[in-house]
């Protein structure tokens, strides 16, 4: 499943809880939230109520439980805020984004070992170059506006 939902940095907080408790009181989000970030119990409703209202979060009734359960799941999240960090700039410049990450992230031995194996097998189909395919004008590879000042 591709969540084509985007998630800002207070909604993923809020996530982070769903995903990691199945079904969540929203006195539950608040413990966790408020403890880690201060923000006003009446902030984590709003965010709820917003999460609800995009479509990523349903609530369910147990009883007389009032819990929130997700909509999307933690991986296709992952991977829709994957795809709009790459997207951002040129394709020939995304292996720039892959290398801060790979620079920037906690990697132990076993999972070095993953990235070298997916990276071999990436290899196998990858094309000689990556062609830039932006937007004329967006990019240092297509200077098309005559006569504008370039960084
Ligand atoms: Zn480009």
């Amino acid at each position: 499943m591709e969540s084509s939902i985007h998630l800002t940095d207070a909604e993923w907080e809020v996530m982070r809880v769903i995903w990691a408790n199945t079904e969540v009181a929203s006195s539950e989000v608040i413990n966790v939230l408020q403890e880690k970030t201060g923000w006003k119990e009446s902030t984590i409703k709003t965010l709820l109520g917003r999460l609800v209202d995009k479509g990523a979060l349903e609530t369910v009734t147990k009883g007389r439980r009032f819990l929130y359960s997700s909509k999307v799941t933690k991986s296709s999240s992952l991977n829709k805020l994957t795809k709009e960090l790459l997207d951002r700039v040129c394709k020939t410049h995304q292996v720039d984004i892959v290398s801060h990450l790979i620079n920037q992230a906690s990697l132990d031995q076993p999972a070095i070992d993953k990235l070298m194996e997916q990276l071999l097998i990436k290899k196998e189909t990858a094309p000689q170059i990556v062609k830039c395919e932006c937007t004329i004008g967006q990019c240092e590879c297509n200077h098309f506006i005559e006569g504008e000042h370039h960084e």
